[in-house]
């Protein structure tokens, strides 16, 4: 038998990302609440330009994104020439490895830190560097020990996926502060939007050539189905991920949509202070049934349980109810659930769910006992 051709280093130790489930076997409507997706949906004048862009398919889109960039710019009081647009942030994080790390260098991401950072850095035959976090807090000091000659790029997401909590600005200034300028740091800000007031770190971009923030479309938009996100970095960091980025990168459709949700603040306004609301709601009623969590600033909450069984037998329990959540062992959480926010009656019905979990666990505590 010939044998089939060997990949590049690094390529066969990455483990496929594993996304959200979305159905249970035999159950008709279940309520996904595994993927941090947006409960209301997107805009729908998002919706009204992607529908309107079904007229032009047959067109190539631009390759510069002007306009797009122009309305990221004009809404966040960005300058258009220091964003570049991708398939989703995903894409954009996959630049950075590309173009910034290679065999033999080190890409730092923390303990609990999103997989797609390891999963590009290897793809690019860099080594990842897990560095720990402090009760799921990024730990700056930690980070700082970490980088070596080799290290090339440094990731955090604020707020952070799976733990939802942030790191201070007086803390991320002096990250961006100590770092040796060899070293990329890599604000994501995915989750962003749902802190009122904050920018994700721009400060920390205009003043040091070595910091770079990305940015989603998936998460406050509601448009994780199309696939957009953005970076923002000074000029000559964004003319290396333009060497990198195919021309069509992004379709007609994704750019429409995007600029019309972009545009459209009401609906992020209210999506916002609907999370913050159902948030504050939910991490209060499982804390109420025995279940806490650490304060999140994003649109889930980390729960978590006294043990990893136990955090197995509520998360088989929601399933054969009908509601999805996320097993986060595989981030080093093996006790704990993350629990996207719902629309009202989802949230309800998680906390609902598992009250009678935790309520039946502790009646068989007491017969056991
Ligand atoms: N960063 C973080 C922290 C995320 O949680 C996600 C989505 N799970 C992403 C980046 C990527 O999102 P997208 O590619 O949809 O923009």
């Amino acid at each position: 038998m010939p044998k089939a051709p060997k990949p590049q280093p690094g390529i066969m130790d990455i483990e496929l990302y594993v996304g959200g489930a979305s159905t249970v076997d035999g159950v008709a409507n279940v309520i996904k609440l595994s993927s941090n997706e947006n409960p209301w949906g997107p805009s729908e004048k998002a919706v009204e330009a992607f529908q309107r862009a079904a007229h032009e398919l047959h067109r190539y889109p631009g390759t510069d994104h002007a306009s797009l960039r122009a309305a990221i710019g004009e809404v966040h009081g960005l300058d258009p020439e220091r964003i570049i647009c991708g398939v989703g942030s995903d894409e954009i994080i996959t630049f950075l490895c590309q173009a910034y790390a290679g065999p033999g260098d080190e890409v730092i991401h923390t303990e609990h830190g999103f997989s797609m950072y390891r999963i590009s850095a290897l793809a690019a035959g860099a080594k990842p560097v897990e560095v720990p976090e402090r009760d799921r807090v990024v730990d700056v000091d930690a980070i700082l020990a970490g980088v070596t000659r080799k290290t090339r790029l440094v990731f955090i997401a604020n707020p952070a996926n799976p733990t939802g909590t942030m790191v201070g600005k007086k803390e991320l200034g002096r990250l961006a502060e100590a770092l040796p300028s060899h070293v990329v740091l890599v604000l994501d800000g995915a989750y962003a939007e749902f802190v009122d007031g904050f920018d994700g770190g721009v400060a920390l971009v205009d003043k040091y050539p070595n910091v770079v923030m990305t940015r989603t479309f998936s998460k406050i938009y509601g448009l994780g189905g199309l696939r957009i996100g953005w970076g923002y970095a000074q000029r000559e960091v964004i003319d290396v991920l333009n060497r990198l980025r195919g021309p069509f990168n992004l379709s007609t459709a994704q750019l429409a949509a995007a600029e019309a949700a972009v545009r459209d603040r009401a609906h992020v306004e209210r999506c916002r202070s609907e999370n913050s609301r159902l948030r504050a709601w939910l991490a209060g009623a499982l804390a109420g049934h025995g279940v806490p969590s650490d304060t999140s600033s994003a649109n889930f909450v980390l729960a978590r349980f006294g043990t990893p069984e136990e955090a197995g037998a509520c998360d088989e329990y929601l399933r054969s109810e009908g509601v999805i959540v996320r097993r986060v062992a595989g981030y080093k959480l093996p006790d704990c659930l993350r629990i996207t926010v719902g629309d009202e009656a989802s949230c309800r019905r998680v906390a609902h769910l598992i009250g009678l979990f935790k309520g039946a666990g502790s009646e068989k505590d007491k017969n056991d006992g």
